[in-house]
């Protein structure tokens, strides 16, 4: 069906005013600036989102020696730390972090955690709740100046003030020493977390992660000053540049992977492993194999009574981390970065064959190569990943999953995850490593940019990836689930129900629209090089990325930023209805004509249908051969009135103005509401009944008025037969059903059983994944 509607080519529009109504404002607050809801740019962060002609950081290098002791499980260290006051401000103190005290006796940790007494309660659980001391945290044995006097402490949880003998004034540097030493931790008990060891029962060794483990300086920045909230296990690090030298001394037959670039190699290694060493150095393609399978298992049989120290110096990282253990293979290949050679590299005992030396230091390699051309050159000489059960990034080094069975099969669940976490993980030496944002307070900042990153590697690797997260409508049931669950993703990382969501999948999602649909390619990665390059090795704030993105593609976001990062609605766009309607170019006997046909079918109504014939009768039967009607009165004939003023319309017009009247077009007029409350733009896929079809893409300002509910039309040459709104699930709308014109509706399977009623299916955490293995 379709209307017709008059063509007015010379009038006038009119509208009128309705008074007296009172009805909640529908527009101006969805696409308002964020104004205040950002920080104030100022000299040290430009309004651009770029760092200020006043930007400063803070530096802090160290040097340190280190033992591991793999009798008990323990490690003692000391370190010399310098540390740059490049503030215009003046310290009176400095704030040094002991993430170990995390798992110390009187951690907050467990004190901050709910619990609650289940019907069935896993040994995890209950040991949560008992929490018994395990003698672990930092013992911090002394804290002296270069003069060998000591500085008086103040331990508060995960923190220690360090009270300087005097002011620490702008421009100058404070050097001083810490002492200290504490009991490494089991990581694959309930206590968790990502450093730590985990213990082979079948050969009786240790797998030594070692993260967190030296007191840290905290963060003194122009937007925090000090950094301030403690560790409690999931808020991460945040954490200063600098330069590190660092001897780690272990038992001799243990292989050492480390953040920074090994200084000795020959007191370390065999003159094998030399030379396999340097094979690798050339080797671009395929890894080289320099401590092979065979070798680490027959060092696994031994242990060494005496020591190796091995020496590592890193420049310009946040932090840094080694791994070390006589179970490794070690494997390395190099890659092309800018006019440098970085070293991928894997270290994995033999339970992570045939995985880890099929992918991993081929992944770290296509990583680097894909994160690398988004971004920045990788900057650092090495980067490695280490087979260990978890995932967790530092600099250079990052630990990962991915084990096989004992038999040496696996799923595609394990392999793809094996292949996404080492992707993450290597991923995150881009964020937060060299960008270096402050995990504590936004974990989306890393790990949702990191996420997207991820996103966009896996998809480089293979092109039917399974990737978990990315496109828009993987996040749609996280946003459709209950308001009362969700936050804005500006959250701090401590006050967030549902982590994975929020901070990983939710703003990778974000930046993913905003490249595939709000912005484009080409503006949306210029932009995020930008800012990427602009805060590479310096500390941005989300203010500097939200700023730069808008100012490096010259789009305005904040509508962007406002529903989708300090807001929760979800996506629900209805397309509530579809009006058809052609221009009305008929000559008066055309128009008389159709009028007569509309009233006639009109005037056909039931009664009349049974009475014609029998009025028709009676009054033939009254009055035969007089039958003339009453009325002669015809209002369908064309007057010549009416003929002068459709041939005076058509005489103003121009020829183009004919063309136009007829030119037989199809005018949609489309009515959407906003149902879930986020704006977006409109992605209209029209199909014609000639079987082609077409798709409009309209921003997202449309809104602007009425934030509810808006109309508009669309003009088509050809007959349209079905709409589609989104139709290549852009926006993550979390309602589809309400997308189609006409609407259409698709069946959901349920199961039959037969017997007692056990529940099947997705509850049980069916994978279909997990079922197909392979070796
Ligand atoms: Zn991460």
């Amino acid at each position: 069906m379709y209307r017709v509607f008059t063509f007015l080519a010379f009038g006038l529009m009119c509208s009128f005013a309705s008074f007296g109504q009172k009805a909640e404002r529908n527009h101006a607050e969805k696409f308002e600036q964020l104004g205040q809801m950002l920080r104030s740019p100022n000299v040290y962060r430009t309004a651009s989102g770029a760092p200020g002609h006043m930007y400063w950081q803070q530096k802090a290098d160290h040097e340190i020696e280190v033992e591991l002791n793999d009798d008990n499980q323990s490690i003692k260290g000391w370190q010399k730390v310098t540390y740059f006051n490049n503030s215009p401000d003046q310290l009176t103190y400095l704030w040094i972090q002991l993430d170990q005290n995390e798992r110390a006796a009187d951690s907050n940790t467990p004190k901050m955690a709910t619990s609650s007494i289940n019907q069935r309660m896993s040994m995890r659980q209950l040991e949560g709740i008992v929490w018994h001391d395990q003698d672990l945290g930092y013992k911090i044995h002394t804290v002296k100046t270069m003069a060998g006097d000591d500085i008086p402490v103040t331990v508060n949880n995960t923190m220690m003030r360090v009270d300087l003998p005097e002011p620490l004034k702008a421009g100058e540097k404070f050097e001083f020493t810490v002492d200290w030493s504490f009991n490494i931790h089991d990581r694959m008990s309930f206590i968790g977390g990502r450093p730590g060891y985990e213990y082979f029962e079948k050969d009786g060794n240790y797998l030594y992660t070692m993260a967190e483990w030296f007191p840290r300086m905290a963060v003194y920045s122009d937007f925090e000053g000090w950094q301030n909230k403690e560790f409690v296990g999931r808020g991460e690090f945040a954490l200063t540049f600098g330069d590190y030298k660092v001897k780690i001394t272990v038992p001799a037959d243990h292989m050492v992977g480390s953040t920074g670039v090994l200084q000795n190699p020959d007191e370390v290694l065999s003159s094998v492993e030399m030379d396999r060493w340097e094979k690798a150095k050339k080797s671009y393609d395929e890894p080289v194999i320099i401590r092979t399978q065979a070798e680490a298992e027959r060092l696994e049989k031994g242990k060494a009574k005496d020591k190796k120290t091995w020496i590592f110096h890193a420049e310009n990282v946040r932090d840094f981390a080694w791994t070390s253990s006589r179970k490794f293979i070690w494997d390395a290949m190099a890659v092309k970065q800018g006019g440098n050679d970085v070293m991928a590299m894997s270290y994995y005992g033999k339970e992570g064959n045939p995985l880890w030396e099929q992918y991993s230091t081929k992944v770290v390699a296509h990583t680097i190569k894909s994160y690398s051309a988004k971004t920045f050159d990788y900057p650092y000489p090495v980067a490695i990943s280490v087979e260990a059960s978890n995932g967790m990034e530092y600099p250079m080094i990052c630990f990962n999953y991915g084990r096989p069975d004992e038999d040496g099969t696996y799923s595609d669940a394990v392999k793809y995850g094996m292949i996404s976490v080492i992707i993450h993980e290597v991923g995150h030496n881009y964020f937060p490593m060299i960008v270096n944002s402050d995990e504590r307070q936004w974990s989306w900042m890393d790990e949702g940019l990191n996420t997207f990153m991820q996103f966009m590697a896996e998809q480089e690797w293979d092109r039917d990836y399974p990737s978990r997260r990315g496109p828009a409508h993987k996040i749609a049931p996280y946003m459709a689930s209950d308001q009362s669950l969700l936050e804005p993703i500006m959250t701090n990382s401590e006050n967030i129900i549902q982590f994975g969501p929020n901070a990983y999948a939710k703003p990778a999602t974000a930046l993913n629209i905003l490249r595939e649909t709000v912005m484009g390619r080409e503006l949306f990665d210029y932009a995020f090089k930008e800012y990427s390059q602009r805060w590479m090795f310096k500390h941005p704030t989300p203010e500097d990325l939200f700023r730069t993105l808008e100012d490096a593609s010259g789009v305005d976001l904040d509508w962007f930023w406002r529903g989708w990062f300090f807001g929760t609605d979800p996506v629900d766009i209805s397309l509530e209805s579809v009006g058809w309607f052609k221009l009305d170019n008929r000559s008066p006997a055309e128009k008389k004509a159709d009028e007569k046909k509309a009233f006639d079918r009109e005037e056909t109504y039931i009664s009349k249908t049974y009475n014609t014939k029998d009025v028709e009768q009676t009054v033939l039967e009254a009055d035969p051969g007089t039958r003339d009607f009453y009325n002669s009165y015809n209002p369908f004939t064309v007057t010549p009135e009416d003929e002068k003023s459709y041939k005076d319309f058509m005489a103003r017009l121009s020829q183009q103005e004919k063309d136009l009247l007829n030119s037989g077009l199809n005018f949609y007029e489309l009515k959407f509401k906003n149902v879930g409350g986020l704006v977006m733009p409109l992605i209209i896929q029209f199909n014609y009944t000639d079987g082609t079809s077409e798709v409009d893409r309209i921003p997202a300002q449309i809104w602007r008025l009425n934030e509810t509910e808006v109309t508009k039309v669309f003009a088509k040459k050809k007959e349209v037969k079905s709409i589609v709104l989104d139709p290549f699930r852009e926006t993550a709308d979390i309602d589809e059903s309400n997308n189609y014109w006409p609407r259409t509706f698709t069946p959901s399977r349920f199961e039959l059983f037969k017997g007692a009623g056990g529940v099947r299916g997705a509850s049980t955490g069916d994978n279909p994944m997990k079922k197909a293995k392979r070796k």
